[in-house]
């Protein structure tokens, strides 16, 4: 007779035998079964408890379980739940209008992709239309998507595995970050910003089409531009017809505690893409946001970007409801209150754990870089780390788990983003767990 197992464990079996796995080994995966979601809370199929301290992977910034999306999203599935990109529907029209509202300058015009990934290779096709330059220039140490042209683009090292499917003209800069970077802060902006120019050079400015650059860096690191970076590139955008891409897929919609990353550096780009908080994983769901610039050079030429579900009814109306949410709650607000106290309560953390390297965060998109020794900043796991190597982190990220919490471990890091709603009650909650699994880091110190 087969042992019986918890429904839990049953379905785990199930999606282990059937269904594939993304970024991992197929084998010794450990999910979680995931019942149902509530705020900063997901709970399993034996009702224990996870506190969701990534928000998902950093989407889910209005929490779990909110009904009032839910609802936005039965009314407009019970009128029409689908009508081909060449029809309007009102929640499209008012999306677009909203969206214009809160993007700065003059990006006003949507075009409603699919995911992150398809916001990406939609700014990258289009870059390279509008300007009939090829070249994409983007940042090592970046994640841009999955797909061929946003990998491509991408620079870490989850790149590497498909490195012979490279697609062609893309070339990549490197902007050093503070924590390794032995030369001062004002260096690393004048060195960093020299070397770009010296690469645009030897490129040819007339070749390239965009400049392609995380609002705020994510799930590579959490790497923080030195201030006036951006201010810089935008300038030598303009000197030489290069289009700046801001990629706010994971930094947008408050994240970093204003509506987009770009936006604490006082610069305006010339396209963004969108996903993740635009819908907070309701419903998959993005947006290539253009300025009235480029858009207007489509008023009487062809614009060659189609996609089945462009403007998809459904997932608008879970956007504009997820909008509203962010304003009526004031979450953004909170997203940098919090954020101010989680950097706080972390300054005191470091005191207790010396396998605390770094700590980078702006608002709620933070990560922790642990070390094996703080004066030599050796890394737990090397840059490009196979799973197997990660031995500390992998125990670390097990205790975590076991104690009650999901978050996004990867590398030396642990990331903490948790959602927009998040209290200080459950911020503390939350670091109580991670301070004891690093006990776990802590012991390995030399
Ligand atoms: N861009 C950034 C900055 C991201 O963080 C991600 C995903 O993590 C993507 C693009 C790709 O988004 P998606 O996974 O929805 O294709």
């Amino acid at each position: 007779i087969a042992p019986s197992k918890s429904e839990t464990e049953e379905i785990i079996q199930n999606n282990l035998d059937y269904t594939l796995f993304s970024w991992s080994k197929q084998k010794g995966s450990n999910p979680i079964a995931v019942k149902y979601g509530e705020g900063v809370y997901l709970y399993d199929y034996d009702g224990k408890r996870y506190i969701d301290f990534s928000s998902g992977l950093m989407n889910v910034n209005i929490g779990h379980g909110d009904q009032r999306v839910t609802q936005a999203v039965v009314n407009q599935m019970q009128q029409v739940a689908y009508v081909t990109p060449s029809c309007v529907t009102k929640v499209r029209g008012d999306l677009g209008k909203k969206l214009a509202e809160i993007c700065p300058g003059d990006l006003n015009k949507a075009f409603f992709t699919l995911c992150g990934a398809t916001s990406i290779e939609n700014a990258i096709k289009l870059a390279r239309l509008y300007t009939g330059r090829h070249k994409i220039l983007s940042r090592y140490q970046s994640y841009h998507g999955s797909s061929n042209g946003a990998m491509t683009a991408s620079g870490d090292p989850r790149k590497l595995p498909v490195d012979s499917q490279q697609a062609p003209n893309f070339v990549h800069f490197d902007l050093p970050y503070a924590y390794r970077w032995e030369y001062g802060n004002e260096n690393l902006l004048k060195d960093s910003i020299a070397s770009l120019e010296r690469i645009i050079a030897y490129e040819g400015p007339a070749n390239i089409a965009a400049i392609l650059l995380e609002g705020q860096s994510g799930s590579s690191g959490c790497f923080m531009y030195p201030q006036g970076y951006l201010k810089a590139v935008r300038e030598i955008c303009n000197k030489h017809g290069i289009l700046l891409i801001i990629d706010e897929v994971m930094s947008g919609f408050g994240r970093t505690g204003k509506w987009f990353g770009f936006e604490h550096h006082g610069i305006v780009p010339d396209m963004i893409a969108m996903a993740k908080g635009l819908t907070c994983g309701y419903l998959p769901f993005g947006c290539l946001m253009v300025s009235d610039k480029i858009a207007a050079r489509y008023d009487d030429n062809v614009l060659a970007l189609g996609l089945t579900y462009s403007a998809h009814p459904v997932s608008c109306a879970a956007a504009l409801e997820v909008l509203n949410i962010y304003e009526e709650d004031n979450l953004i607000e909170n997203a940098k209150e919090m954020g101010e106290y989680l950097d706080q309560r972390i300054e005191e953390m470091k005191l207790k754990h010396p396998s605390i390297g770094d700590w980078r965060n702006q608002g709620l998109l933070g990560c922790m870089e642990l070390v094996k020794n703080r004066k030599t900043k050796e890394p737990f796991a090397p840059f490009n780390a196979k799973p197997d190597e990660m031995v500390v982190m992998n125990k670390v990220a097990a205790k975590i788990k076991e104690l009650g919490m999901y978050t996004f471990v990867r590398w030396g890091f642990i990331f903490i983003a948790p959602p927009l709603i998040v209290t200080k009650d459950q911020i503390d909650e939350g670091l109580e767990l991670i301070s004891e699994a690093l006990k776990i880091a802590d012991a390995e110190v030399v």
